[in-house]
């Protein structure tokens, strides 16, 4: 009985887990237009939770100027949302933290990075090195930067750690969950 409880709840949460993460896609779709390009550049909807939605700010000045409008940019929000916000908070904490999306960490999957840095290597080597070396280091610099992430469940890919306490899966595992 307990664990069929546990069970329900658990789904539960995972509901309004998908449910918070549309919703939250829905304020990035329209964050632009209900700021304006030019606070749209300055700014990036950061998370909702609990209704609260943060919004990383590149300067504080940003911060003050979009604090002052908070009243107008909830107002226009909630007038696209089916379940309205509270409040919303602007900090520059969160601007030069990873981004909360999967489609914008899509880049930080370590095995896209990996990719791009064998397909253009920044600093060609004077000798050319035969194509066993160029693997070899290339598998080394996977491990070494693996070697310490959580696997993705789903596609088994070492996964950064806040990628799966968001999602419980990697950034391009989710993406994919969100597009099917
Ligand atoms: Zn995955």
């Amino acid at each position: 009985m307990l664990k069929s409880l546990n069970h329900i709840v658990t789904a539960l949460e995972n509901q309004s887990f998908w449910q918070g993460q549309q919703q939250f896609q829905l304020i990035r779709d329209c964050w632009a237009e209900v700021v304006g390009e030019d606070r749209a550049q300055q700014t990036r909807p950061h998370s909702l939770s609990r209704n609260i939605l943060y919004v990383a700010t590149s300067s504080s000045v940003w911060t003050q100027e979009l604090s002052l409008n908070c009243r107008s940019i909830l107002k226009q929000l909630n007038g696209r949302l089916s379940t309205p916000i509270e409040n919303i908070r602007f900090s520059t904490t969160w601007w030069y933290q990873h981004q909360t999306l999967p489609q914008t960490e899509e880049s930080e999957h370590p095995s896209l990075v990996a990719e791009l840095e064998v397909s253009s290597p920044a600093d060609p080597p004077i000798e050319q090195p035969t194509p066993q070396t160029t693997f070899e280091q290339w598998a080394a610099k996977i491990q070494a930067r693996s070697q310490h992430l959580p696997l993705c469940p789903q596609c088994h890919c070492p996964t950064p750690l806040g990628e799966l306490k968001r999602w419980q899966v990697c950034g391009l595992c989710a993406t994919k969950q969100w597009q099917g």
